[in-house]
């Protein structure tokens, strides 16, 4: 067996080059999405440039000769999750198209009132919000099988859940926060003996699990291409023919029919009566390369290095000050799921500053963080191309992280500053006006205003937030959150008799009550006239804010700016 080398590893892909290595992040986020192979970007941009046709129509050679690739692909995917028959694979958008077709098609057209659908407490929202709209349309029930302590479906619990009325059971194989493998073969044998239909979400174990279906027993098998190194838009479902034959296809039109006519249309055979319109031919295309590639990795080898750097990760978490694993014991895959001193955010705007991609919040599994009454979590999920070099920059970072969190403490109780009232500067056409603000937000606005680089306006920021007077549990509600935010923000307003208007803020989310301070300070005490007149973009632009804003933290910011002008007009 070979050793196996994550340089080498890297060397296939182009976002590890040389060339592109000057602002490259250190990628962390590879549960999110994967880092693209050379030969799928070689394929697919190739087959635009010189290949292109659409597939099952033209006659010509040049369609014919898509056609082919595109089925070829289909023999590369049936070969990879060891499915019978090519008649077995569907191609889909990915897990979540994927999901909703056997959804729509098999459990909504099979399901009856008081028929039970098993899920678990650790599935990603694609495996649940699908189930609950058969659960409307049917009147089917969900129930939910609990986790052990280390994370995994509790084995002991499924034979209280299951029984003559499970009749189908969807559940994911690794979850996206849990990163641990679950006993789908316990499962299986469980749902087989009532006799219940078996879906496994394989979207995250596709990357470090080979796949056999056969082997798996299930029904059903969904992933999606783009976390094993393909193409986004992606993905496919694998069903077993008998029961795929039985279902009614899932979108109507073009490339799914037989016959069409006014007085009648008959739909085609399977795969395609599953497959209306154009397909994503290059996705397809790309996905079959991501599958070649994954196929010819020696996966023993590619383990073996995995394992090493979970235990080498793990231990080097466990030692940081503070730091919290949602679960007990190392998990099976390198993805790692804590929480730290301050908000999963916080951790993660704090290593984006320092250019380390990581995840943070209820990456799509809320009902998980309501299980373990959480709020989110920090996620870094690694790839085999990630190194040990890469992840004591990250241990180190979150050691500083955690240290300048203890110093930061003591600067702002050495400058006194007065935390109990909300800031008041009035940026008067994008300037500061010392006149109306307290003298510690002007002069931490003034350093923000000078900090160099994202690191040091982000260090501001978090100086920033400990000025933000927070507002009670009560205050914090339905009525008063903003739309919009990534983040929970929740926002007040009150007009005083001088017609001045005055606002109270909170965010979950550090580094959202500095940006708060900061939006604030431009609108506070001010007239409905003075608000409505302020130009917030270029107070912003002078700042330099906007631009080291992911666009879904300033579209954040832009929605509690929304919201002060429509509140006060
Ligand atoms: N299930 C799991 C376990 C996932 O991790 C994801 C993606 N995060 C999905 C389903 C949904 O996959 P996609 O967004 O590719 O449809």
């Amino acid at each position: 067996m070979k050793i196996f080398n994550p340089a080498s590893f890297a060397k296939f892909f182009p976002f590890y080059e040389e060339s592109a290595s000057s602002n490259r992040p250190v990628y962390f986020d590879n549960a999110a999405t994967t880092q693209k192979h050379k030969h799928v970007i070689e394929v697919t941009s190739n087959f635009y440039q010189a290949e292109n046709a659409n597939v099952h129509r033209a006659a010509h050679k040049l369609s014919a000769e898509a056609t082919v690739k595109f089925e070829q692909a289909r023999e590369t995917a049936r070969k990879f999750v060891n499915a019978k028959s090519t008649k077995e694979i569907i191609w889909t958008k990915g897990t979540t198209e994927g999901i909703n077709l056997i959804a729509q098609c098999f459990a909504q057209t099979t399901l009856a009132k008081g028929d039970e659908i098993v899920l678990s407490y650790a599935e990603h929202h694609a495996n649940i919000v699908p189930w609950q709209q058969v659960t409307q349309a049917t009147g089917a029930i969900i129930k939910v099988l609990p986790l052990d302590n280390e994370g995994r479906i509790d084995k002991s619990a499924i034979s209280g859940v299951f029984s003559e009325n499970t009749k189908l059971v969807s559940l994911v194989m690794i979850s996206n926060v849990v990163g641990k493998l679950n006993p789908i073969e316990d499962i299986v044998k469980a749902a087989r003996a009532v006799g219940a239909t078996v879906v496994v979400d394989a979207a995250q174990a596709v990357a470090h699990q080979s796949i056999d279906v056969q082997a798996i027993d299930c029904d059903f098998l969904v992933f999606s291409a783009h976390k094993m190194f393909g193409p986004t838009g992606i993905g496919l479902v694998y069903g077993k023919e008998a029961l795929l034959d039985a279902m009614p296809p899932y979108q109507f039109g073009g490339e799914m029919i037989r016959k069409v006519s006014f007085s009648g249309t008959s739909f085609g055979e399977l795969p395609f009566k599953f497959e209306a319109g154009t397909p994503n031919i290059v996705g397809v295309i790309g996905f079959a390369e991501a599958m070649k590639f994954v196929s010819s990795l020696d996966l023993r080898a590619v383990a073996d290095y995995e394992e090493s750097i979970i235990s080498y990760t793990h231990k080097k978490l466990s030692d940081i000050p503070g730091l919290t694993f949602l679960f007990k014991g190392k998990p099976d895959v390198p993805l790692f799921s804590f929480n730290l001193t301050d908000h999963a955010k916080d951790v993660a705007s704090f290593l984006d500053a320092h250019n380390f991609a990581v995840r943070a919040g209820h990456h799509c599994a809320m009902p998980l963080f309501e299980y373990l009454e959480q709020g989110g979590c920090v996620r870094a999920s690694l790839a085999p191309y990630n190194t040990q070099t890469e992840v004591d920059s990250f241990i180190a970072l979150l050691h500083q992280f955690v240290k300048s969190g203890i110093e930061a403490e003591g600067e702002v109780e050495a400058s006194d500053v007065s935390v109990t009232t909300a800031p008041s500067l009035t940026p008067d056409e994008a300037s500061i006006d010392d006149t109306t603000v307290d003298d510690a937000t002007i002069e931490v606005i003034e350093r923000f205003d000078k900090a160099k680089g994202w690191d040091g306006k982000h260090r501001e920021i978090m100086l920033l937030s400990k000025l933000l007077e927070r507002m009670s549990k009560t205050e914090r509600n339905e009525s008063s959150l903003v739309k919009g935010c990534e983040s929970d923000v929740w926002l007040k307003a009150h007009l005083d008799d001088d017609k001045h208007w005055h606002f109270s803020a909170d965010s979950d989310a550090k580094v959202i009550r500095g940006l708060l301070v900061i939006v604030l300070a431009a609108y506070q005490n001010k007239s409905c006239e003075h608000i409505q007149a302020f130009d917030i973009e270029t107070y912003f632009e002078r700042l330099g804010l906007l631009q080291h804003l992911s666009p879904s933290r300033g579209n954040g910011v832009r929605a509690i700016v929304e919201n002060i002008r429509k509140v006060s007009r």
